[in-house]
């Protein structure tokens, strides 16, 4: 089966073949940085994070290009409101958008274009619109002239006549429906020359110049939170279009995420920032792979009540995912475990029959995972499926009747290796919450190191063998006090860091 993506221009679900065999252009609008990014602003980054690494891991190169919207009216208000220039302003809030996508472990982004940097291919495609008859001129503003371009309204499903007016402080457009391109400078704001005079461009005409200039007209998939198909991306496909009459469709998919809700309210900048809802606040209390856990666990098209209860059960339902794979390496890695000695028809009926139940539904979990990510990237289904794995393989591991040999360990392992590569698709990375213990015993200088550790370990284990459990004892507080946590489980003692 292969890829069929939701296209929010035809409103159905399509068969996705790129333009160019085996290379997928993506862009999406990245955020206008006057304040720090939400949760909500999370989201769209977060799921297209996921799309660019699934479709790398069906083989395809992909180059994705994401903006930062540096000029805009909120970020002048936000300098006026302050008595700094606009730059303060965005730098200061480009550099925590960086450090956020750099904590939440993004890695998708090849390209971050700013709008300020592409004023000379803004005024180049506003030039084309003008001369195609698309545009008009007034007291230094430049209008886009909905009435010429018959197919306003496509992506919406609007029609022209039921449109509201998306800037109703703008008097001297023509008709409620047009939109600044382009837009002169006021006394004080920042402003560039053009040939209409000293001004700077309208908000969507930088997403049409920015993806054009980065990834060819027709490119593959256009991304973005639903709020932006009208009137933004409506507005990006007349003036594309527009100024490339010739050249058929701007975007031949577009996808868009649905809204993150705060009890039935759709989140936004405009709504004020609550603190919990502050990405770089979340990302204090839980790691970024428990956010994307936690989002990618509903249909990226879905809406997504957010709350910290939700964010806490997300929490709850990936630890067990972390401790089930903390006893399988434990089981790959122990050497003891890994043969039974003495094998006795008992242990061979046992061992044979661990076998048969690992493989009826080993060998289906990475190929179930394909057929519910290949439906519209449905990482709901394809998180269940794992987690199911998950639970069934923790059964067996737990059951009173598990032995393990050479070949079940390397079942295992070849499990362990498939969920941590289908993981790294929702951008979670299993190896590195494993790892998480031992970091922390750097950070926070315990002074113990893992070999001690374990040498302990072993020793307890040798004297309750003996059944001297006075030393088993203090073996076990010995470790307690240095914030060692021991929990003795059938395949052996794993031991954690007391947080
Ligand atoms: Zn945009």
């Amino acid at each position: 089966m292969s890829l069929k993506l939701y296209n929010t221009i035809t409103r159905k679900k399509e068969e996705f073949i790129p333009s160019e065999k085996n290379i997928v252009r993506i862009y999406v609008c990245g955020p206008t940085v006057y304040n720090y990014i939400s949760i909500g602003n999370a989201r769209p980054i977060i799921v297209f994070n996921m799309v660019r690494n699934y479709l790398k891991f069906l083989g395809y190169k992909v180059i994705f290009v994401q903006n930062i919207t540096d000029i805009e009216d909120k970020i002048i208000n936000k300098a006026n409101a302050e008595g700094v220039d606009f730059k303060v302003i965005t730098d200061r809030y480009i550099k925590a958008f960086l450090e956020d996508i750099n904590t939440l472990e993004i890695s998708s982004i090849d390209e971050m274009p700013l709008a300020t940097k592409m004023i000379d291919e803004i005024i180049d495609i506003i030039n084309r619109i003008i001369k195609n008859g698309y545009g008009y001129v007034v007291n230094g503003n430049v209008y886009f002239d909905v009435s010429k371009y018959k197919d306003y309204g496509k992506l919406s499903g609007q029609k022209i006549d039921e449109m509201k007016d998306t800037d109703e402080n703008d008097f001297e457009k023509q008709d409620k429906v047009d939109f600044a391109l382009w837009k002169e400078a006021k006394p004080g704001e920042p402003s560039w020359e053009s040939p209409w005079g000293k001004g700077r461009p309208g908000w969507h005409i930088e997403c049409s110049a920015m993806s054009i200039k980065h990834l060819g007209f027709g490119f593959d998939i256009h991304g973005g939170g639903l709020d932006l198909i009208f009137p933004h991306h409506e507005n990006e496909i007349a003036q594309s279009e527009a100024a490339f009459p010739d050249k058929g469709n701007f975007v031949k998919y577009w996808m868009h995420n649905g809204m993150i809700e705060v009890k039935d309210r759709k989140m936004s900048k405009s709504d004020g920032l609550k603190e919990d809802w502050i990405l770089k606040n979340l990302l204090k209390k839980y790691s970024p792979n428990i956010i994307k856990f936690y989002m990618l666990s509903t249909h990226y098209r879905s809406p997504l009540e957010f709350s910290i209860e939700k964010l806490g059960e997300s929490k709850k339902a990936f630890e067990k995912i972390i401790n089930t794979i903390r006893n399988i390496t434990f089981i790959i890695n122990n050497d003891e475990n890994k043969k039974v000695s003495n094998i006795t028809y008992e242990i061979k009926n046992k061992l044979e029959a661990n076998k048969t139940k690992l493989k009826s539904f080993l060998t289906t979990v990475k190929e179930d995972f394909i057929s519910a990510m290949n439906d519209d990237f449905n990482s709901a289904e394809a998180i269940g499926i794992l987690f199911e794995a998950i639970k069934n393989l923790n059964g067996i591991m737990q059951s009173s009747d598990f032995v393990a040999d050479n070949e079940i360990v390397s079942y295992l392992k070849s499990f362990y290796e498939e969920i941590t590569d289908l993981y790294n698709i929702f951008g979670i990375n299993l190896n590195k919450e494993l790892k998480e213990d031992l970091m922390i015993l750097q950070t926070e200088n315990i002074n113990l190191d893992v070999e001690e550790i374990e040498n302990l370990i072993k020793e307890r284990n040798e004297a309750r063998k003996n059944k001297d459990f006075k030393k088993s004892d203090e073996i076990r507080n010995k470790l307690l006090n240095k914030g060692i946590l021991l929990e003795d489980r059938k395949e052996g003692t794993i031991w954690k860091v007391q947080k």
